[in-house]
Formats: structure tokens, C-alpha cells, sequence
């Protein structure tokens, strides 16, 4: 037996290479016979903030019911699962790390608060608005200081069921953070968020364990945020599905680079073909292509002027990936709305004479049809060998062809969207929030997907993203937004990368840092030496 399996190996004269040691000891878990099993456990410390990095599917939230006492671990005996208390439990884990969270959890003296993956499912089981929501959980007496930096004031007396996402996320944060407990699970808290939101959450995260003493678990997949938030990380990996396993502890430096580089060093494990690999200097083309279209100055208000966009014209070049950056609420979709003349603009013919596939934020696509029926009616490429190697396997779409559209989760949902807008045949391709609901294996995969695309067919693509490791893998040049959020919006022209990042990032005050071993972008504490530094040099992103 291989240690994945209970019985005999089912596959027969399977090979296992390079076993790894985490899978030849038992699992901590095992659904059933052929069920999913998970090995290894995080262990949460007092006063830090641990962190799980890898894909969906792979047992996070397993093992998170398991430390929350939800979920009674079977060690892998599922057949005789009643026999197991938490005594054989703490029994199997005398000596690790989880020895005393487990006897405190076979006491039933751990007490947990836990913020959901699927913030948009709140609405369905509470009836109310926010102050009520809050209310209920306020037990630490930090209300009023949760609503002032998470910025909910002015959504208090709004019901539930208005709020959008991003709205939603803030509350369900806050909401977790305001109670008393000794540990605090926190599956995902970047969905929806701005940058500047991003690092807020991530900042009170790190306060609550830092003030209080707290025990904070975060999931979480955007890399720059996680690299803020923790101070050790498990990596996750396995086969989605079939097994997961949850390595030892690694500093959140190291965690990073190493599930970065694809290989595991203590585990010597690899978990990627190649590397992903940042650039140190500002890129490439900044001057190359030529003009693929111009637009006007455009101006556009909603209701009485309630909210006001104004564009600066500016061109859009031949074969070029324009990132665009701002926070929430600043107008970007509507920008996006008016080029692919799904909105009017009240100064200025935004009318660009060019064909726009547009894959929205909200993606909406849900009607009663199977996956590739819908595929194979946007593109007569469907089910080539080009096709299937640059577009259904980076989105991981195999899996899910004869599924109906109607039946598929959020991230299912994002990966046939990007599908369908890269497979139309277009002048322009126009993506707003392709890593919403993304695991970080997706996004990454994603992100060459629709690099790869613009290079080989000479396409032309804009990216609306808040994850900054995925603007910085993707754009060429950027489009940053700024003004006052719900108020007025202001769209500049597209710039250089390093100028681009640097307006961006002056508005967030916000500086980054190089990893020395792997180039890759970190944010900076604040009021560190080298913050200081860069904000004096004015160089936020790519500091010499
Ligand atoms: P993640 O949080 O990493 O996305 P989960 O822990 O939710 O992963 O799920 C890991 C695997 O375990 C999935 O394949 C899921 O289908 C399976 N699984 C989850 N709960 C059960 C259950 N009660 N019975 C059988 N399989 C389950
Ligand atoms: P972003 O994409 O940058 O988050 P949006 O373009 O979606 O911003 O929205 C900018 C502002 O305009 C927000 O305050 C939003 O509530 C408002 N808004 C968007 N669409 C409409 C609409 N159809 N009617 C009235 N207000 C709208």
C-alpha cells in the first residue's frame, strides 16, 4: 500500500516516486473508503497570525473543522470511526506542536469565531441590517472601532440583503473580529476588497494578535496580502478531490518562495513544473506597438451627479496587456461599461469602432446549458489541440465540460467566463476581476493563460485587478483611477509600469520591497527604514 490508499493500491502497478514522508504516516482524516483524505494539521499559535496557502479542494476547511472541534478526526480508520474519541486523537499527536491545542479542544475549553469562505450567502440566513448583524457579536467592545477602520459607518442602517460584495466582506470581518474568543478562523478575506481594504484587514489582523494574545488562522490566496498578514504559513498541496496535505509550519518568507518556485524544499516535493518568476525592473514595452485606438476626454454621471467619472483620452496600443488599478466604487467598470458601449457617455463619443469581448465583474452566465455546449457556440476552435492546450487546461476546465452552467461554483463560474471571453474572436479583450474566486493555483494559471493568449495571437487585452502579484505577472502598462470613492472617479491616461505603480501606490501609501533570493514584491511595515526611504525617493514599486 502506498499510504494514500487504505487497501490495496486500486490502480495496480502504480508507481510512487518520491513518497512523500507526510503520506507514508496516516491521515488525520479520511471521508470513507476512496474518500478524500487529509494529512497533516495546522497548528494555530497564541499571539501569531498562521496561514494555509494552496489550492481549493484540498482539505483547508477540513482541517479547519477539525481544530475548531466541528469535526472529529477518524486518523484514518473511517470503517471503525466510533471507536475513536479525542483521547486517541491527543494520543496520536503526544509530542507535536497540536498536543495542547488538541487536549484543550477534548475539554471543550477552545472557543472559536470563524468568518466564511462565501461572504454572499450571508443574506440567506440573516434577516436585518447591519447594526443589528454587529451587534450581535460584539463581545470584545471593539465595535466602534471595527466600523471606523473597515469604513461601515455608512452602511450601519442598511439592511443586509443591499449590501454588494465588497460591503458584505467588511461586515462579515468585522463581525468575526468583534468577538471573544480564544481562536479566530478566517477562510479568506481579500474577495471583493480594494488594495487599500486589503491591507487594512490584513493590519487588524495582525493587531488582534499582536494586542490581544490571539490565535488567528487565515486562508487566503492573495500572496502579498498573506505575506503581510502572517507570520508562519503551511503550504497545501496534493490532488484536489483525492488527498491533501498540510506541511509543517515555514516562515511566511519562505512558504511564499518556495510554493512560488514550485518545489518544497523540506518536504522535497515538487508542486509545479516551473517557477513563477517577477521582474525586478520596470518592463518591456513601454514604447513598443502601435496605436490600436484613441478615446476622448469622457464624462459620465449617474442619477443627479450622485457619482461622476471623468476620463482623460488617452490610446490603447497594438498587443499590449494595460492593467487597471484603483480602489472600489472609483468608476473602473463604469469605464469599462462605456468602451464597450454598454453605457452612454454624457461628454465624449466613447464609440471606439472596434469589436470588445468583455468578461464583466459579476459574472452572470447561469443559464441551462451544459459548459461546452456554451463554449462550442462562441468558438468554431472549441476542442482543437491549440485550443484545448492554451485555454481548457490552464482554467482547469476538463473537469467540469458536461456540467450545466446553472450548477457551477464561483470559481468554476470566473474560469468559463475568461474561457468565453478569450475564445471570442475580438479587437480588444476586456477583463474586470478575473481572479475573483480564484485559488491562488488558478490565478496563477490564469494569469499565463491570458498572457500567453495576447502574445501568441497579437491581441490586445485590459485587466481590472486588485491582486497585485497578478497585475504585476500581466500588464505591460497601467491605467491607475483615483478621486473619492461613490463621489467622483478620475481615470488617467495609460503610463509606463514604474510610473503607473507609483502614482497607485502614493495614494495608498503603500511602498513594496524586492525578496532578496527571488525578486519578488513584498509590502513594506509602515514607517519601516526603507518605507521612509522610498516614499522620499518617491519610488514605491521598483526600488532600485
Ligand atoms: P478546501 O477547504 O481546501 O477547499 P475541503 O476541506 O472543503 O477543501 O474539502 C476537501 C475535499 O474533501 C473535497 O474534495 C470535498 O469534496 C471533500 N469533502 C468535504 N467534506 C466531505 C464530507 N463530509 N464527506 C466526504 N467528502 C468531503
Ligand atoms: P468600480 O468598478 O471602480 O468599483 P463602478 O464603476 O462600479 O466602480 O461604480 C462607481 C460608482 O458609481 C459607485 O459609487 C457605484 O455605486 C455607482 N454606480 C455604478 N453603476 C450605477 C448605476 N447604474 N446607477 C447609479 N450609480 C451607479
Amino acid at each position: 500500500t502506498c499510504g494514500i490508499c487504505v487497501e490495496k493500491c486500486p490502480f495496480d502497478a502504480i508507481e510512487i516516486i518520491n513518497l512523500p514522508k507526510e503520506l507514508q504516516d496516516d491521515p488525520a482524516h479520511r471521508y470513507g473508503e476512496n474518500a478524500f483524505s487529509l494529512y497533516g494539521l495546522p497548528a494555530p499559535q497564541e499571539g501569531q497570525v498562521t496561514g494555509i496557502l494552496g489550492p481549493n479542494g484540498i482539505g483547508k476547511t477540513t482541517a479547519v473543522r477539525i481544530l475548531a472541534g466541528e469535526l472529529e478526526p477518524n486518523l484514518g480508520r473511517h470503517a471503525d470511526a466510533d471507536e475513536i474519541g479525542w483521547d486517541e486523537v491527543l494520543e496520536a499527536y503526544r509530542g507535536t506542536e497540536l498536543q495542547d491545542y488538541i487536549a484543550d479542544v477534548r475539554d471543550g475549553e477552545v472557543t472559536v469565531a470563524r468568518k466564511p469562505q462565501y461572504v454572499d450567502q450571508i443574506p440567506n440566513t440573516f434577516d436585518g441590517n447591519t447594526r443589528e448583524l454587529l451587534e450581535r457579536t460584539n463581545e470584545r467592545d471593539a465595535l466602534d472601532h471595527l466600523v471606523e477602520r473597515l469604513s461601515i459607518g455608512p452602511v450601519m442602517e442598511q439592511s443586509i440583503d443591499d449590501l454588494s460584495g465588497g460591503e458584505l466582506q467588511r461586515v462579515a470581518l468585522a463581525a468575526t473580529l468583534a468577538r471573544d474568543t480564544d481562536f479566530y478562523f478566517l477562510d479568506e478575506i481579500t474577495p471583493y476588497l480594494d488594495i487599500g481594504q486589503r491591507v487594512t484587514a490584513a493590519r487588524l489582523i495582525r493587531e488582534l494578535a499582536e494586542e490581544e494574545g490571539k490565535s488567528m488562522l487565515v486562508v487566503e490566496h492573495d500572496l502579498a496580502i498573506l505575506d503581510l498578514l502572517a507570520d508562519t504559513l503551511h503550504v497545501a498541496y496534493g490532488e484536489p478531490g483525492a488527498y491533501g496535505v498540510i506541511t509543517a509550519p515555514k516562515s511566511v518568507r519562505n512558504g511564499i518562495n518556495e510554493y512560488l518556485s514550485g518545489y518544497l524544499d523540506n518536504e522535497n516535493m515538487r508542486i509545479r513544473p516551473d517557477p513563477i518568476e517577477f521582474e525586478e525592473h520596470a518592463p518591456r514595452s513601454a514604447t513598443r506597438g502601435d496605436t490600436l485606438v484613441e478615446y476622448p476626454d469622457l464624462t459620465k454621471s449617474y442619477g443627479d451627479g450622485e457619482f461622476t467619472l471623468e476620463v482623460e483620452g488617452g490610446e490603447i496600443r497594438e498587443n499590449e496587456v494595460l492593467g487597471i488599478v484603483g480602489p472600489n466604487g472609483i468608476g473602473k467598470s463604469t469605464f469599462a461599461k462605456l468602451l464597450t458601449g454598454n453605457l452612454e457617455s454624457d461628454e465624449g463619443d466613447a464609440d471606439l469602432d472596434l469589436d470588445i469581448s468583455y468578461k464583466p465583474q459579476y459574472v452572470t452566465i447561469d443559464q441551462h446549458m451544459r459548459v461546452d455546449a456554451f463554449l462550442s457556440s462562441i468558438t468554431d476552435q472549441f476542442g482543437s489541440s491549440y485550443w484545448n492546450t492554451e485555454i481548457a487546461q490552464p482554467l482547469q476546465l476538463e473537469r467540469i465540460m458536461e456540467q450545466n452552467l446553472s450548477d457551477l461554483s464561483g470559481g468554476e463560474r470566473q474560469r468559463v467566463a475568461i474561457a468565453a471571453c478569450l475564445s471570442d474572436s475580438a479587437d480588444l479583450y476586456l477583463l474586470d476581476e478575473p481572479s475573483a474566486h480564484l485559488d491562488v493555483d488558478q490565478r496563477v494559471q490564469a494569469t499565463s493563460a491570458i498572457r500567453r493568449y495576447a502574445e501568441q495571437q497579437d491581441a490586445t487585452v485590459m485587466v481590472i485587478d486588485h491582486d497585485i502579484y497578478m497585475i504585476d505577472l500581466l500588464a505591460d502598462r497601467l491605467m491607475v483611477f483615483d478621486g473619492e470613492p461613490a463621489v467622483r472617479g478620475r481615470a488617467g491616461q495609460p503610463q509606463p509600469m514604474r510610473d503607473g505603480m507609483n502614482e497607485f501606490l502614493a495614494n495608498l501609501e503603500v511602498t513594496f520591497r524586492r525578496d532578496e533570493r527571488t525578486s519578488r514584491p513584498r509590502i513594506n511595515k509602515p514607517a519601516s527604514q526603507l518605507d521612509k526611504q522610498q516614499k522620499q525617493d518617491g519610488e514605491y514599486y521598483y526600488a532600485p
